[in-house]
């Protein structure tokens, strides 16, 4: 692995629901946000479908609010929500044009993309659907959004987007050193509180988090790392 390079100013997190890029990614953005470069979140639904002892419409507003609280613990002030179905996302044409056109209106030099992998891991458990859709359609979006003949009416293309980095995959070829921000990233995860407590389980997200970064920081020679896999976009 490689370090992640950080010659860049603005970056979107593209993600399914609140709580995905907590898994990890939000101590990289601490990182990032520390330097003064600029993230936003870009979630494709409100997550409402994912705290099975809570109705949709009391666990949608409530998800969007913790997403928007552990976000700011990392110094993201800007938070998107696609408000496509939870549990029901189609890659398609469709998702492919709300993610493009978002990406037009941010115009980012860099997208941190999430697992589109079947498994976690060779014989993991499987992927979550709306995980693999939004994955995919989000690498395929950052090409659409820099080609004007693409969804001509979503707004002025954007051609700045030079790579996009996946997380969670069992391939990373980069990696960023969180050992510096990896605590605002447990800080981060505990704000998803009605989503933990949800869980019907004990879930310590420190012991989760540190267990996770300090594996990947052995393959990278630090304390605490994130991997990810860069698609070049060409
Ligand atoms: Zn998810």
């Amino acid at each position: 692995m490689q370090p992640m390079p950080e010659d860049w100013e603005r970056a979107v997190a593209v993600v399914a629901h609140p709580d995905d890029l907590e898994y990890g990614v939000a101590s990289a953005v601490a990182r990032w946000t520390s330097q003064g470069k600029q993230v936003s979140y870009l979630l494709a639904t409100r997550g409402e479908a994912g705290i099975d002892g809570m109705d949709p419409a009391e666990a949608g507003p409530l998800r969007v609010d913790e997403e928007q609280r552990s976000a700011a613990v990392v110094g993201v002030t800007e938070v998107h929500f696609l408000d496509h179905q939870d549990g029901l996302v189609e890659y398609g044409v469709a998702l492919r044009r709300d993610l493009a056109a978002a990406l037009r209106r941010l115009n980012p030099q860099v997208i941190i993309g999430q697992s589109f992998d079947l498994t976690w891991g060779e014989e993991g458990p499987v992927n979550h659907s709306d995980h693999r859709a939004v994955g995919l359609a989000t690498l395929d979006a950052c090409r659409d959004a820099a080609n004007r003949w693409v969804f001509p009416d979503a707004g002025p293309p954007c051609t700045g987007i030079r790579d996009v980095y996946v997380a969670g995959t069992g391939t990373p070829t980069h990696f960023v050193d969180v050992t510096g921000t990896i605590d605002r990233g447990v800080a981060s995860l505990r704000e998803h509180r009605a989503y933990i407590e949800g869980l019907g389980r004990e879930f310590d997200p420190d012991e989760f988090l540190k267990n996770m970064a300090g594996y990947v920081g052995l393959g990278a020679g630090c304390e605490y790392a994130v991997g990810f896999r860069r698609y070049p976009m060409g």
